[in-house]
Protein backbone atom coordinates (compact mmCIF):
# COMPACT_ATOMS: atom_id res chain seq x y z
CA UNK A 1 0.00 0.00 0.00
CA UNK A 2 2.99 2.22 0.38
CA UNK A 3 2.33 6.02 2.66
CA UNK A 4 -1.01 7.08 4.53
CA UNK A 5 -2.65 10.12 2.65
CA UNK A 6 -0.92 13.56 3.77
CA UNK A 7 -2.47 14.10 6.81
CA UNK A 8 -3.94 10.74 7.71
CA UNK A 9 -2.48 9.22 11.11
CA UNK A 10 -4.53 6.07 11.06
CA UNK A 11 -6.91 4.14 9.18
CA UNK A 12 -8.51 0.90 7.92
CA UNK A 13 -9.09 0.09 4.85
CA UNK A 14 -11.64 -1.73 3.60
CA UNK A 15 -11.59 -3.56 0.11
CA UNK A 16 -15.10 -4.34 -1.18
CA UNK A 17 -13.91 -6.45 -3.64
CA UNK A 18 -12.58 -8.96 -1.74
CA UNK A 19 -16.31 -8.75 0.17
CA UNK A 20 -17.38 -9.22 -3.21
CA UNK A 21 -15.17 -11.71 -4.37
CA UNK A 22 -15.52 -13.76 -0.87
CA UNK A 23 -19.28 -13.96 -1.04
CA UNK A 24 -19.30 -15.34 -4.46
CA UNK A 25 -16.49 -17.89 -3.93
CA UNK A 26 -18.30 -19.15 -0.32
CA UNK A 27 -21.73 -18.87 -2.31
CA UNK A 28 -20.31 -21.26 -5.31
CA UNK A 29 -18.58 -23.45 -2.48
CA UNK A 30 -22.06 -23.91 -0.33
CA UNK A 31 -24.57 -24.13 -3.48
CA UNK A 32 -27.44 -22.52 -1.51
CA UNK A 33 -28.78 -18.79 -0.99
CA UNK A 34 -26.30 -16.56 1.08
CA UNK A 35 -27.74 -14.52 4.31
CA UNK A 36 -24.58 -11.77 4.47
CA UNK A 37 -24.32 -10.77 8.45
CA UNK A 38 -23.69 -7.24 8.18
CA UNK A 39 -24.43 -6.62 11.94
CA UNK A 40 -22.08 -4.34 14.25
CA UNK A 41 -21.11 -2.14 11.37
CA UNK A 42 -20.04 -4.75 9.14
CA UNK A 43 -17.62 -6.53 11.48
CA UNK A 44 -16.05 -3.47 11.64
CA UNK A 45 -15.98 -2.56 8.00
CA UNK A 46 -19.11 -0.74 7.56
CA UNK A 47 -22.20 -2.03 7.41
CA UNK A 48 -23.71 -0.22 4.12
CA UNK A 49 -20.81 -0.55 2.29
CA UNK A 50 -20.39 -4.69 3.20
CA UNK A 51 -23.83 -4.98 2.30
CA UNK A 52 -23.19 -3.69 -1.01
CA UNK A 53 -20.44 -5.83 -1.55
CA UNK A 54 -22.22 -8.82 -0.40
CA UNK A 55 -25.32 -8.02 -2.74
CA UNK A 56 -22.80 -7.57 -5.85
CA UNK A 57 -21.52 -10.68 -4.55
CA UNK A 58 -24.50 -12.72 -5.18
CA UNK A 59 -25.74 -12.51 -1.50
CA UNK A 60 -29.47 -12.73 -1.78
CA UNK A 61 -30.32 -11.10 1.94
CA UNK A 62 -29.02 -9.71 4.68
CA UNK A 63 -28.68 -10.21 8.24
CA UNK A 64 -28.07 -8.01 11.21
CA UNK A 65 -28.63 -8.25 15.11
CA UNK A 66 -30.53 -5.27 16.15
CA UNK A 67 -33.39 -3.66 14.39
CA UNK A 68 -31.34 -0.03 14.71
CA UNK A 69 -29.11 -1.70 12.48
CA UNK A 70 -31.56 -3.04 10.36
CA UNK A 71 -33.45 0.78 10.09
CA UNK A 72 -30.17 2.22 9.36
CA UNK A 73 -30.23 0.11 6.43
CA UNK A 74 -32.98 0.80 5.31
CA UNK A 75 -32.47 4.76 5.67
CA UNK A 76 -29.31 4.61 4.15
CA UNK A 77 -31.19 2.86 0.54
CA UNK A 78 -30.88 -0.64 1.18
CA UNK A 79 -33.86 -2.48 -0.04
CA UNK A 80 -32.85 -5.49 -0.39
CA UNK A 81 -34.07 -8.59 1.73
CA UNK A 82 -33.15 -8.25 5.53
CA UNK A 83 -33.55 -9.86 8.96
CA UNK A 84 -32.99 -8.74 12.53
CA UNK A 85 -33.04 -11.32 15.21
CA UNK A 86 -32.29 -10.04 18.17
CA UNK A 87 -35.05 -7.64 20.27
CA UNK A 88 -35.44 -5.24 23.29
CA UNK A 89 -37.99 -6.73 25.82
CA UNK A 90 -41.15 -4.50 24.40
CA UNK A 91 -39.62 -3.40 21.63
CA UNK A 92 -41.94 -1.79 18.52
CA UNK A 93 -41.94 -3.46 15.87
CA UNK A 94 -44.30 -1.02 13.39
CA UNK A 95 -40.90 0.83 11.45
CA UNK A 96 -39.43 -2.54 11.01
CA UNK A 97 -42.96 -3.92 9.67
CA UNK A 98 -43.22 -0.72 7.36
CA UNK A 99 -40.09 -0.80 5.69
CA UNK A 100 -40.24 -4.81 5.44
CA UNK A 101 -37.66 -5.46 7.68
CA UNK A 102 -38.10 -9.65 8.90
CA UNK A 103 -38.10 -10.37 12.23
CA UNK A 104 -36.69 -13.29 13.84
CA UNK A 105 -38.87 -14.40 16.92
CA UNK A 106 -37.93 -16.19 19.56
CA UNK A 107 -41.11 -16.02 22.10
CA UNK A 108 -44.65 -15.92 22.02
CA UNK A 109 -44.21 -12.26 22.90
CA UNK A 110 -42.46 -11.24 20.09
CA UNK A 111 -44.84 -12.83 17.79
CA UNK A 112 -48.02 -10.97 19.19
CA UNK A 113 -45.62 -8.08 18.82
CA UNK A 114 -45.16 -8.30 15.59
CA UNK A 115 -48.67 -9.32 14.83
CA UNK A 116 -49.52 -6.13 16.62
CA UNK A 117 -47.39 -4.23 13.83
CA UNK A 118 -48.69 -5.92 11.20
CA UNK A 119 -51.18 -3.84 9.03
CA UNK A 120 -54.35 -5.50 6.58
CA UNK A 121 -51.64 -4.77 3.72
CA UNK A 122 -48.41 -5.13 5.60
CA UNK A 123 -48.27 -8.57 7.64
CA UNK A 124 -44.70 -8.99 9.73
CA UNK A 125 -42.44 -11.11 7.56
CA UNK A 126 -41.24 -13.75 10.50
CA UNK A 127 -38.26 -16.14 10.79
CA UNK A 128 -39.12 -18.30 13.88
CA UNK A 129 -35.75 -19.00 15.78
CA UNK A 130 -35.60 -22.30 17.29
CA UNK A 131 -33.42 -23.32 20.42
CA UNK A 132 -31.93 -25.98 19.56
CA UNK A 133 -28.56 -26.14 21.93
CA UNK A 134 -26.88 -22.54 22.02
CA UNK A 135 -28.93 -22.13 24.86
CA UNK A 136 -29.01 -18.38 24.21
CA UNK A 137 -32.35 -17.11 22.11
CA UNK A 138 -34.99 -19.05 20.46
CA UNK A 139 -38.16 -20.49 21.26
CA UNK A 140 -37.51 -23.37 23.75
CA UNK A 141 -38.72 -27.52 22.36
CA UNK A 142 -41.25 -27.05 25.18
CA UNK A 143 -42.97 -24.28 23.55
CA UNK A 144 -42.50 -24.77 19.81
CA UNK A 145 -45.97 -26.32 19.61
CA UNK A 146 -47.81 -23.29 21.38
CA UNK A 147 -45.59 -20.57 19.44
CA UNK A 148 -45.96 -22.52 15.85
CA UNK A 149 -49.55 -23.09 16.48
CA UNK A 150 -50.34 -19.54 17.23
CA UNK A 151 -48.42 -18.27 14.30
CA UNK A 152 -50.08 -20.79 11.95
CA UNK A 153 -53.56 -18.77 13.77
CA UNK A 154 -51.93 -14.93 12.58
CA UNK A 155 -50.44 -16.11 9.18
CA UNK A 156 -54.22 -17.62 8.75
CA UNK A 157 -55.55 -14.38 9.74
CA UNK A 158 -53.32 -12.28 7.04
CA UNK A 159 -51.53 -10.77 10.26
CA UNK A 160 -47.50 -12.39 9.49
CA UNK A 161 -46.02 -14.81 6.93
CA UNK A 162 -43.67 -17.15 8.59
CA UNK A 163 -40.92 -16.85 5.69
CA UNK A 164 -38.17 -18.61 7.55
CA UNK A 165 -37.52 -21.36 10.37
CA UNK A 166 -33.28 -21.18 12.01
CA UNK A 167 -31.15 -21.85 14.67
CA UNK A 168 -27.54 -21.18 15.41
CA UNK A 169 -25.13 -23.54 16.29
CA UNK A 170 -22.54 -24.03 19.03
CA UNK A 171 -19.36 -25.16 16.77
CA UNK A 172 -18.29 -27.27 19.50
CA UNK A 173 -17.85 -30.27 17.55
CA UNK A 174 -19.50 -32.07 14.25
CA UNK A 175 -21.08 -34.35 16.71
CA UNK A 176 -22.67 -31.31 18.78
CA UNK A 177 -23.60 -29.32 15.72
CA UNK A 178 -25.29 -32.55 14.41
CA UNK A 179 -27.13 -32.94 17.53
CA UNK A 180 -28.37 -29.38 16.89
CA UNK A 181 -29.22 -30.07 13.49
CA UNK A 182 -31.60 -32.98 14.22
CA UNK A 183 -33.31 -31.02 17.10
CA UNK A 184 -34.37 -28.04 14.22
CA UNK A 185 -35.27 -30.95 11.92
CA UNK A 186 -37.68 -32.12 14.85
CA UNK A 187 -38.91 -29.03 15.56
CA UNK A 188 -39.34 -28.29 11.74
CA UNK A 189 -41.68 -31.24 11.99
CA UNK A 190 -43.33 -28.91 14.95
CA UNK A 191 -43.74 -26.27 12.43
CA UNK A 192 -44.97 -28.36 9.62
CA UNK A 193 -48.00 -30.09 11.96
CA UNK A 194 -48.88 -26.47 12.74
CA UNK A 195 -49.95 -25.85 9.50
CA UNK A 196 -46.55 -23.77 8.78
CA UNK A 197 -44.18 -24.12 5.72
CA UNK A 198 -41.52 -22.00 6.02
CA UNK A 199 -39.55 -21.83 2.79
CA UNK A 200 -36.73 -20.50 4.13
CA UNK A 201 -34.20 -22.75 6.81
CA UNK A 202 -30.78 -21.90 7.75
CA UNK A 203 -29.13 -23.11 10.49
CA UNK A 204 -25.18 -22.42 9.35
CA UNK A 205 -22.79 -19.67 10.10
CA UNK A 206 -19.75 -19.58 8.13
CA UNK A 207 -17.86 -22.30 10.48
CA UNK A 208 -20.69 -24.98 9.97
CA UNK A 209 -21.70 -23.89 6.45
CA UNK A 210 -17.38 -24.60 5.51
CA UNK A 211 -17.31 -27.96 7.63
CA UNK A 212 -20.51 -29.44 7.58
CA UNK A 213 -22.37 -29.62 4.02
CA UNK A 214 -25.77 -31.32 5.88
CA UNK A 215 -26.29 -27.94 7.86
CA UNK A 216 -26.57 -25.62 4.26
CA UNK A 217 -30.08 -26.73 3.92
CA UNK A 218 -31.86 -23.68 2.10
CA UNK A 219 -29.45 -20.61 2.74
CA UNK A 220 -26.70 -20.37 5.65
CA UNK A 221 -26.01 -16.96 7.27
CA UNK A 222 -22.42 -15.67 6.81
CA UNK A 223 -20.57 -13.40 9.11
CA UNK A 224 -16.73 -13.55 9.21
CA UNK A 225 -16.13 -15.27 5.76
CA UNK A 226 -16.85 -12.61 3.92
CA UNK A 227 -15.02 -10.29 5.36
CA UNK A 228 -12.01 -12.64 4.28
CA UNK A 229 -11.23 -14.56 8.10
CA UNK A 230 -11.08 -18.02 9.21
CA UNK A 231 -13.52 -19.27 11.82
CA UNK A 232 -10.92 -22.08 12.24
CA UNK A 233 -7.94 -22.14 14.35
CA UNK A 234 -6.12 -24.75 11.61
CA UNK A 235 -7.03 -22.87 8.36
CA UNK A 236 -6.04 -19.39 6.64
CA UNK A 237 -7.99 -17.02 4.74
CA UNK A 238 -6.06 -18.14 2.05
CA UNK A 239 -6.20 -22.23 2.88
CA UNK A 240 -10.22 -21.26 2.49
CA UNK A 241 -9.80 -19.03 -0.62
CA UNK A 242 -10.58 -15.83 1.06
CA UNK A 243 -8.98 -12.83 0.91
CA UNK A 244 -8.98 -10.50 4.03
CA UNK A 245 -11.27 -7.37 3.30
CA UNK A 246 -9.72 -5.16 6.43
CA UNK A 247 -5.99 -3.72 6.15
CA UNK A 248 -5.31 -1.29 9.77
CA UNK A 249 -2.57 0.62 9.49
CA UNK A 250 -0.91 3.95 10.61
CA UNK A 251 1.75 6.50 9.82
CA UNK A 252 4.67 6.61 12.70
CA UNK A 253 4.11 9.53 14.09
CA UNK A 254 7.72 10.09 15.83
CA UNK A 255 11.06 8.29 15.74
CA UNK A 256 13.18 9.00 18.36
CA UNK A 257 17.43 7.48 18.74
CA UNK A 258 17.93 6.25 22.32
CA UNK A 259 20.95 4.74 24.76
CA UNK A 260 20.20 1.25 26.44
CA UNK A 261 18.34 1.06 29.70
CA UNK A 262 15.40 3.00 28.21
CA UNK A 263 11.99 2.52 29.57
CA UNK A 264 9.25 2.49 27.00
CA UNK A 265 5.78 3.25 27.94
CA UNK A 266 3.99 3.38 30.69
CA UNK A 267 5.31 0.81 33.84
CA UNK A 268 8.99 0.29 31.63
CA UNK A 269 7.41 -3.12 30.89
CA UNK A 270 10.07 -3.12 28.17
CA UNK A 271 13.52 -1.34 28.16
CA UNK A 272 16.15 -1.21 25.40
CA UNK A 273 19.26 -3.53 25.63
CA UNK A 274 21.58 -1.72 23.31
CA UNK A 275 21.30 2.21 21.55
CA UNK A 276 18.32 1.83 19.22
CA UNK A 277 15.47 3.99 17.33
CA UNK A 278 12.03 3.71 18.88
CA UNK A 279 9.15 4.34 16.51
CA UNK A 280 5.90 5.93 17.82
CA UNK A 281 3.11 4.35 16.18
CA UNK A 282 -0.78 6.65 17.08
CA UNK A 283 -3.09 3.57 17.26
CA UNK A 284 -4.36 2.60 21.05
CA UNK A 285 -6.65 0.98 22.29
CA UNK A 286 -9.41 3.34 22.04
CA UNK A 287 -8.53 2.70 18.60
CA UNK A 288 -9.45 -0.96 19.19
CA UNK A 289 -5.70 -2.39 19.44
CA UNK A 290 -5.71 -4.61 22.24
CA UNK A 291 -4.00 -3.71 25.35
CA UNK A 292 -3.29 -7.70 26.63
CA UNK A 293 -1.54 -7.39 23.19
CA UNK A 294 0.99 -5.44 24.56
CA UNK A 295 5.01 -6.93 24.64
CA UNK A 296 3.56 -9.07 21.58
CA UNK A 297 1.14 -7.76 18.65
CA UNK A 298 3.02 -7.65 15.54
CA UNK A 299 3.30 -5.19 12.92
CA UNK A 300 5.03 -4.66 9.60
CA UNK A 301 6.93 -1.64 8.70
CA UNK A 302 9.01 -1.39 5.42
CA UNK A 303 8.47 -4.79 4.65
CA UNK A 304 9.85 -5.96 8.10
CA UNK A 305 8.16 -7.72 11.30
CA UNK A 306 8.28 -5.55 14.50
CA UNK A 307 6.46 -6.63 17.85
CA UNK A 308 5.15 -4.02 20.25
CA UNK A 309 7.40 -2.67 22.68
CA UNK A 310 6.00 -2.25 25.90
CA UNK A 311 2.38 -1.60 26.89
CA UNK A 312 -0.28 -0.34 24.63
CA UNK A 313 -2.02 3.03 25.81
CA UNK A 314 -4.92 4.47 24.72
CA UNK A 315 -4.17 6.70 21.72
CA UNK A 316 -0.17 4.93 21.01
CA UNK A 317 1.89 2.40 21.28
CA UNK A 318 6.07 2.14 20.26
CA UNK A 319 7.86 -0.07 18.42
CA UNK A 320 11.58 -1.05 18.52
CA UNK A 321 12.76 -1.16 15.42
CA UNK A 322 16.60 -1.50 15.87
CA UNK A 323 18.73 -0.06 13.36
CA UNK A 324 16.18 0.04 10.74
CA UNK A 325 15.57 3.27 8.97
CA UNK A 326 12.17 3.72 9.70
CA UNK A 327 10.77 7.61 9.28
CA UNK A 328 8.09 9.66 10.35
CA UNK A 329 5.55 9.11 8.06
CA UNK A 330 6.04 5.59 7.16
CA UNK A 331 3.54 3.04 6.94
CA UNK A 332 2.83 0.63 9.86
CA UNK A 333 0.59 -2.24 9.55
CA UNK A 334 -1.13 -3.77 12.02
CA UNK A 335 -2.82 -6.61 10.24
CA UNK A 336 -4.44 -7.03 6.68
CA UNK A 337 -3.63 -9.90 4.11
CA UNK A 338 -0.74 -11.95 5.23
CA UNK A 339 -0.25 -13.16 1.25
CA UNK A 340 1.05 -9.56 1.19
CA UNK A 341 3.24 -10.65 4.14
CA UNK A 342 1.35 -8.46 6.82
CA UNK A 343 0.33 -9.52 9.83
CA UNK A 344 -2.81 -11.58 10.13
CA UNK A 345 -6.03 -10.26 12.39
CA UNK A 346 -5.33 -13.89 14.04
CA UNK A 347 -2.05 -13.08 15.08
CA UNK A 348 -3.17 -10.02 17.05
CA UNK A 349 -6.43 -12.05 18.53
CA UNK A 350 -3.46 -14.98 19.00
CA UNK A 351 -1.17 -11.88 21.20
CA UNK A 352 -4.66 -11.02 22.92
CA UNK A 353 -6.15 -14.41 23.51
CA UNK A 354 -9.03 -13.48 21.33
CA UNK A 355 -10.61 -14.13 17.96
CA UNK A 356 -10.03 -12.21 14.58
CA UNK A 357 -13.71 -11.63 15.31
CA UNK A 358 -13.24 -9.41 18.03
CA UNK A 359 -9.71 -7.91 16.59
CA UNK A 360 -11.98 -6.39 13.56
CA UNK A 361 -15.15 -5.78 15.17
CA UNK A 362 -13.80 -3.70 17.88
CA UNK A 363 -11.74 -1.30 15.57
CA UNK A 364 -13.02 1.94 17.03
CA UNK A 365 -15.05 4.78 15.86
CA UNK A 366 -11.80 6.71 15.74
CA UNK A 367 -10.10 5.14 12.98
CA UNK A 368 -11.32 6.38 9.55
CA UNK A 369 -12.96 3.86 7.16
CA UNK A 370 -11.45 3.89 3.50
CA UNK A 371 -13.01 2.37 0.81
CA UNK A 372 -10.66 0.54 -1.64
CA UNK A 373 -11.26 -1.96 -4.57
C1 LIG B 1 -23.23 -13.34 13.92
C2 LIG B 1 -24.15 -14.41 13.50
C3 LIG B 1 -23.90 -15.14 12.32
C4 LIG B 1 -22.63 -15.02 11.51
O1 LIG B 1 -21.67 -15.86 12.10
P1 LIG B 1 -20.21 -16.03 11.44
O2 LIG B 1 -19.54 -17.03 12.33
O3 LIG B 1 -19.56 -14.69 11.52
O4 LIG B 1 -20.39 -16.50 10.05
C5 LIG B 1 -24.88 -16.01 11.90
N1 LIG B 1 -26.02 -16.19 12.60
C6 LIG B 1 -26.26 -15.54 13.75
C7 LIG B 1 -27.53 -15.78 14.48
C8 LIG B 1 -25.33 -14.65 14.24
O5 LIG B 1 -25.58 -14.00 15.40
Amino acid sequence: MGRLPAGVMREATIDVGAIEDNVRHLRRLVGVDVIAVVKADGYGHGAARSAAAALAGGATRLGVADLAEALALRRGGVDAPLVAWLHAPGAAFGEAVERGVELGISSLDQLNAAAAAATAERPAILHLKLETGLGRNGVPPAEWALVCAEAARLERLGRVRVLGAFSHLSNTSADDDRAALAAFEAGLGVAASAGLAPRLRHIAATHAAIALPETRLTCVRLGIGIYGLSPFEDRSSADLGLRPAMTLRAAVAAVRRVPAGQGVSYGYAYRTDAETTLALVPLGYADGVPRQASGTGPVLIGGRRFRVAGRIAMDQFVVDVGDAPVAVGDEVVLFGDPTLGMPAATEWADAAGTINYEIVTRVGARVPRRQVS
